[in-house]
């Protein structure tokens, strides 16, 4: 999402390189090209002038770290800045005492409400909660049947108007999805609202009416993050017209700007707390403002991943194939090999693992033209080999690699390639195993 403005950074950085010291001509030029970047990339203006004007500040009158040269200090005062423009800490819901909590969602027509309440369902679900959701979007045509076809999917009771009953009172709606909520102990109900496609008092009004009819723990403000300024705009507008607690941003997968919803938590005053990156239900999580920022800066985004890892990794099979690598436990085989593409897979697409890797920035576009196809391939190549094969690679000469290409519908080609690069991950892993670090790994500018 923030391709453009993660460019803009890495170059005005790359330019403070190998200089001893800041002198105030540097910090300038810094600033001005900071100015730009996050003017390029969308950022509303007041939020730059704030941004920029801090950085100088801080990069003039800050004591210069005896650990850090000057460029990385600069990236420190521009990560440090960027999460206070988001917000700070990661904000987290809050649960009601008693009875079920209420989170209602208010938002445009076409901002991803829907989609997110879904989302948010079933994230609720993975926290042990039992969340209910209120089809209260009774203006667009198949609003409570996109809700009822998306609660299916993840498991999650829809409370909706009796079909035949005219279009219904979308508070009345809400007030009974509450007392259902009670009745059949759900303890947080997620509350869908209609949206307009452009802001307009009636959708305010009604929106107002539901939050007062029910009280909610949270409203959230759902934004679509491709709408560029107009997401500020939005933002304040609702602010305004019903209030919120906190802004939910959607579609951070879009290749969009995207700057203006880094302004809106600076603008409103309210933490962005999810985020919304896709159109698979599980594209969502709490947002983290340290993180966006580290992503944004290219630093990667190495706790997501590595959360992303715990919920998938089978640890036994990870430890096996660490103990082989370390030169215990006999070689690391193709067999490893495969199980280990197999468990990288599961915590999404390689582009995406990939893009959370520190210094992946430059290989941006290698990784938006990665073929996913490439693993399905590689998978049938070590799949038409012997067990044999697969445990001592050393063995598959000639005529095994035409016989493995025919039985995987590769080419003898395919196949070398494969071998040859196998034995060359081998040999670097066992040298990173041994301590040895990680050979050619982009470290930070400086
Ligand atoms: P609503 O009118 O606010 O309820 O919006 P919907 O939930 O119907 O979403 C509008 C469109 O945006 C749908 O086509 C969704 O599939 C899509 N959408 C929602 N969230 C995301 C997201 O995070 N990424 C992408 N790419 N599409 C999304």
């Amino acid at each position: 999402m923030f391709a453009t403005l993660s460019d803009r950074l890495a170059d005005t950085f790359k330019n403070l390189r190998g200089k001893g010291r800041l002198s105030e001509a540097d910090i300038d030029a810094t600033a001005r090209e900071i100015r730009i970047a996050l003017l390029e990339a969308d950022v509303a203006l007041p939020v730059v002038k704030e941004f920029v004007g801090a950085v100088k500040d801080r990069a003039r009158s800050e004591e210069v770290s005896g650990a850090l040269n000057p460029a990385q200090q600069i990236i420190k005062i521009v990560n440090e800045e960027l999460v206070a423009i988001l917000g700070g800490e990661t904000r987290r819901l809050r649960y009601a005492k008693s009875g079920p909590t209420v989170i209602m969602l208010a938002g445009l027509q076409g901002a991803g409400k829907t989609t997110l309440a879904a989302k948010l369902a079933l994230w609720l679900k993975d926290q042990g909660k039992t969340p209910m959701l209120a089809a209260c979007d009774l203006q667009r045509p198949n609003a409570v049947k996109q809700l009822q076809v998306n609660g299916e999917r993840v498991g999650v009771p829809v409370f909706a108007p009796e079909p035949g009953n005219g279009v219904g009172d979308p508070v009345s709606v809400a007030r009974a999805s509450i007392a259902e909520a009670r009745r059949t102990l759900h303890d947080v109900v997620i509350v869908d609202t209609a949206g307009r496609l452009g802001i307009d008092a009636e959708l305010m009004q009604q929106a107002s009416d539901i939050r007062d009819a029910v009280q909610p723990d949270e409203v959230l403000f759902v934004v679509d993050a491709m709408i560029g300024q107009d997401a500020v705009v939005t933002a304040q507008a609702f602010l305004q017209g019903v209030g919120y607690d906190g802004v939910v941003l959607t579609k951070l997968d879009g290749d969009a700007r995207g700057g203006a919803a880094l302004s809106i938590a600076s603008i409103t005053g309210k933490p962005v707390m999810f985020a919304s990156n896709g159109e698979k239900l599980t594209d969502f999580d709490l947002f983290h403002p340290d993180r966006m920022a580290s992503r944004i800066l290219d630093m990667g985004d190495m706790m997501t991943l590595i959360e992303q890892a715990e919920k998938t990794f089978d640890a036994e099979q990870a430890m096996k194939a660490a103990e082989k690598l370390s030169g215990r436990g006999g070689q690391f085989t193709l067999d490893d090999f495969l199980q280990q593409m197999q468990q990288v897979r599961k915590l999404g697409s390689m582009s995406k693992i990939m893009g959370m890797l520190p210094g992946m920035g430059q290989f941006r576009e290698q990784l938006e033209n990665f073929d996913e196809r490439e693993i399905d391939r590689i998978e049938a190549i070590i799949r038409s080999m012997t067990p044999g094969e697969r445990e001592n690679p050393k063995l598959i000469d000639g005529s095994r690699r035409a016989r493995i290409a025919k039985g995987s519908g590769r080419q003898v080609s395919d196949v070398n390639q494969l071998v040859d690069r196998f034995f060359e991950a081998r040999k670097m892993m066992e040298q990173m195993a041994r301590g040895g670090g990680m050979p050619g790994m982009p470290g930070m500018p400086g």
